[in-house]
C-alpha cells in the first residue's frame, strides 16, 4: 500500500469537495474540520455529503480520513459548564466523525488549569467516555486520537507519558489511539532533530504509547526551537526542525500503518501542494 501523505483542508463548497482537492494536490489522506472550529454548535452533515465522501474517496482511493475536533472542546476543564458544554460538542465530533465515515477524530486532551493533573486526567477520561457513550461506533473503522500537545503550563498531553495515560484509562470504554505532532514533539523538549535523539525519543514513544497505537502524524515543522513550548507550525523543512528528521519518520518502518498529515500554514496559494510534494519527496 502507498505510503498516506496528505494535508489539512478546508471545506468550502461541502466536505467531500476535500477529497477532490487533496487528489488534484496529489494527496491520499486529510484533514478537516467538520463543523466551525471555533463555534460551539455545528449542523448535522447533509446524508447526501456523507454519501459523496464515501464514494468519492472509495473511487480516488484517499484515506484515512482524518477530523480535527474544535479548539474550544475542553473535557477536562475545571469549569463544569464548560465541561458539559464539551461533553456535548464532543459527542456532536464524533456523530459527524461517524456519519461522514471518517477513520480518525483528533483530540487535544484539553487544560487542567486551577486542578490537579491526576484530577485532569480522571475528568479527561470521564468526559470522553460520556461523549461517547451509546454511540454506534462498534465495528465501525473509528477511533477518536489522543494528540501530544506543545507542553504549555496545564496542558493535558505535553509528553508521551501523558498520552499513553489517557489511553489507557479509556481503551475499555472506547476506540483510542495516539496521533504525535512533530512540531508539539519537538516544542515540547524532546529531540527528534539529531540521528541520536530522534532515536532516543522513539525509544520513548515504544515506552509509553508504543507504535502501534499511533496512527497519524501530524507533520509540521516549527518555528520555535526545541524546549520553548510555543506552537507555531511552519512549512516542512524550513523551520527549526529541518528537512531530515521527516524523512527518518517517513521511511520509519515503525510508522508504516500511519498517515503522515501537515498541518502547515497557508501563506499563499499553493502552499498545500508544495508541503505535501516535499513530505513526498523525502519518501525512499
Ligand atoms: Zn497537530
Ligand atoms: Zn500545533
Amino acid at each position: 500500500m502507498a505510503k498516506r501523505i496528505g494535508v489539512h483542508l478546508g471545506t468550502a463548497g461541502g466536505a467531500s469537495k476535500a477529497v477532490e482537492r487533496a487528489r488534484e494536490i496529489g494527496a491520499n489522506t486529510f484533514q478537516i474540520f467538520s463543523s466551525s472550529p471555533r463555534m460551539w454548535r455545528a449542523p448535522k452533515p447533509d446524508p447526501k455529503q456523507c454519501e459523496r465522501m464515501r464514494t468519492l474517496r472509495a473511487d480516488l482511493d484517499v484515506g484515512p480520513l482524518v477530523i480535527h475536533t474544535s479548539y474550544l472542546v475542553n473535557v477536562c476543564s475545571q469549569s463544569n459548564e464548560t465541561r458539559e458544554k464539551s461533553v456535548g460538542a464532543f459527542r456532536g465530533e464524533i456523530e459527524r466523525a461517524l456519519a461522514l465515515g471518517a477513520e480518525y477524530l483528533v483530540l487535544h486532551p484539553g487544560s487542567w488549569k486551577g486542578m490537579t493533573r491526576e484530577e485532569g486526567l480522571k475528568l479527561a477520561a470521564e468526559s470522553i467516555e460520556k461523549a461517547i457513550d451509546g454511540l454506534p461506533w462498534q465495528g465501525t473503522v473509528f477511533n477518536i486520537l489522543i494528540e501530544n500537545t506543545a507542553g504549555a503550563e496545564y496542558s493535558l498531553g505535553g509528553n508521551f507519558e501523558q498520552v499513553a495515560e489517557l489511553v489507557e484509562r479509556l481503551k475499555a470504554h472506547a476506540p483510542v489511539g495516539v496521533c504525535l505532532d512533530t512540531c508539539h514533539t519537538h516544542v515540547s523538549g524532546y529531540d527528534i532533530v539529531t540521528a541520536e535523539g530522534y532515536a532516543e525519543t522513539m525509544n520513548k514513544v515504544a515506552a509509553t504509547t508504543g507504535f502501534d497505537a499511533v496512527r497519524v502524524w501530524h507533520c509540521n515543522d516549527a518555528k520555535a526551537a526545541r524546549g520553548t513550548k510555543l506552537d507555531r507550525h511552519e512549512h516542512i523543512g524550513q523551520g527549526n526542525i529541518g528537512i531530515e528528521p521527516f524523512r527518518w519518520l517517513l521511511n520509519d518502518p515503525r510508522f508504516d500503518h500511519c498517515a503522515f498529515v501537515a498541518e502547515t500554514p497557508v501563506d499563499e496559494p499553493g502552499d498545500e501542494e508544495r508541503n505535501v510534494r516535499v513530505l513526498k519527496s523525502v519518501v525512499k
